[in-house]
C-alpha cells in the first residue's frame, strides 16, 4: 500500500497549487519523485496502484458521499435532482431504501474492483507469462506535451466508438444473448443515481465499460502518466454524469452527457449508446429529450402544488365567516396536461 499513498503520486496534484515554486523549479522536482516511484516500484506495482488511487479519489469516494448524501438526506438531494424524487436511489418512496439499492451500489464497487483485477491479470499475462513488453508505458522519460494532448485526443475518441458499437449491437440487440442480461441488470434501474455508473451485470459491465476504456490504451500505448490523466477525466465524468444532478463543476460536456445517460435509461434504451453523444449524432440514434422535459415539468408541478397546500394550511384563518379558502388556480401545465 505504500505506493498507494506516497508522496510522487500526490505531487502530481499538489504541485499545480504551490505557486511560490517556478514553473521549472515544480518541473524538477517532479521529475525527481516521478523517477524515485518509477525506479523503487515493478511498473505493474506503479500501473495498478496509480489506478487504485485514481479511481478510489476521482469515482469511488465522491460516488459514496452523493450516494449517502441521497439515501440519508432525499430532501435536500431531491431539488438538485433533474428528475425529482425519480432520480433518487430509493425513486419516489425517498426514505423506503431496500435492499436493492444497497446492492446496486456494492455490485458497482465489485464491478470496479473487477475491473482493475481484469488489468492487472493482463499485465501479468503480458509481462511475465508471454515475456512481453507492459500493455502501458512506464518509463522515466516523461511523454511531451503534444504526445499527451495526442494520446488523449485518441483514447476518448476510441473509448466513445467502441462503447457505442459495444452498447448498441451487443447489449441492445435481439440477436445477441448479452441483451437480457443488460435489461435485467442496468435497465431496470428508473433513472441513474450516484455509484450506478458502474452497475451492470459483470460479464456486460467488463464488455461496455472496462474494455473501452482499457483498450484505447493499451492500443496507443498510453505513457502512464497519459493514462492517469485519461482515467481521471473518465473517473470525474462517471461520477458526475450518473448522478442525476443539475448542479455540476462545469457545465461543459458534463450536463449534456448526463442528460444524454439519463434519457437512454428513462427511454429503456431505445438511444444514446455513447457517452459523448457523437456517434449517435452521426448514426442518428439520439434520443430527444420531450420526454425528460415532461417528467421535469411533473416534478417540478408537484412540488408547486405541495408547496401551495401548505401555504393554504399554514395561513391564518380569515375573519368573514362562512367563507372557505378558494382552491389555487390551476396552471397553465396542469390545464393541458387536463386536457
Ligand atoms: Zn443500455
Amino acid at each position: 500500500m505504500d505506493a498507494l499513498f506516497c508522496v510522487p503520486m500526490l505531487s502530481v496534484f499538489l504541485i499545480p497549487v504551490l505557486s511560490s515554486y517556478s514553473t521549472t523549479l515544480n518541473f524538477l522536482f517532479f521529475y525527481m519523485t516521478w523517477s524515485t516511484l518509477v525506479l523503487s516500484h515493478t511498473p505493474l506495482r506503479v500501473e495498478i496502484f496509480g489506478t487504485i488511487a485514481i479511481r478510489v479519489l476521482f469515482y469511488a469516494l465522491p460516488s459514496i458521499v452523493m450516494f449517502l448524501f441521497d439515501i440519508l438526506t432525499p430532501s435536500a438531494a431531491v431539488v438538485i435532482k433533474a428528475h425529482g424524487s425519480t432520480g433518487l436511489p430509493g425513486g419516489k418512496r425517498r426514505r423506503n431504501i431496500r435492499l436493492r439499492e444497497i446492492k446496486v451500489a456494492g455490485w458497482s464497487l465489485l464491478n470496479l474492483c473487477l475491473a482493475i483485477a481484469l488489468q492487472w491479470g493482463i499485465e501479468t499475462l503480458c509481462v511475465r507469462a508471454f515475456r512481453m513488453r507492459s500493455a502501458l508505458k512506464v518509463t522515466l522519460k516523461l511523454p511531451m506535451p503534444y504526445e499527451m494532448v495526442r494520446d488523449l485526443i485518441l483514447g476518448m475518441l476510441g473509448r466513445e466508438a467502441l462503447t457505442y458499437i459495444i452498447h448498441r449491437f451487443a447489449l441492445h440487440s435481439k440477436e445477441s444473448p448479452l441483451t437480457k442480461l443488460h435489461h435485467f441488470w442496468y435497465h431496470q434501474l428508473h433513472a441513474p443515481f450516484p455509484l450506478s455508473g458502474h452497475y451492470d451485470h459483470p460479464l456486460t459491465y467488463l464488455l461496455s465499460n472496462f474494455i473501452p476504456t482499457y483498450l484505447p490504451a493499451v492500443v496507443f500505448r498510453f505513457h502512464m502518466l497519459t493514462y492517469l490523466i485519461y482515467l481521471v477525466f473518465i473517473s470525474v465524468e462517471e461520477t458526475f454524469a450518473y448522478s442525476g444532478y443539475t448542479i455540476m463543476p462545469t457545465h461543459f460536456f458534463l450536463v449534456g452527457m448526463a442528460r444524454r445517460i439519463d434519457m437512454h435509461v428513462l427511454t429503456y434504451g431505445e438511444g444514446n449508446f455513447g457517452p459523448w453523444g457523437i456517434m449517435d449524432w452521426i448514426c442518428k440514434t439520439t434520443v430527444g429529450d420531450t420526454e425528460v422535459i415532461d417528467d421535469a415539468a411533473d416534478d417540478a408541478e408537484e412540488r408547486a402544488r405541495e408547496k401551495r397546500a401548505r401555504k393554504v394550511y399554514d395561513s391564518p384563518p380569515r375573519k368573514s365567516a362562512g367563507s372557505t379558502p378558494r382552491a389555487p388556480k390551476p396552471t397553465a401545465g396542469s390545464a393541458a396536461r387536463r386536457r
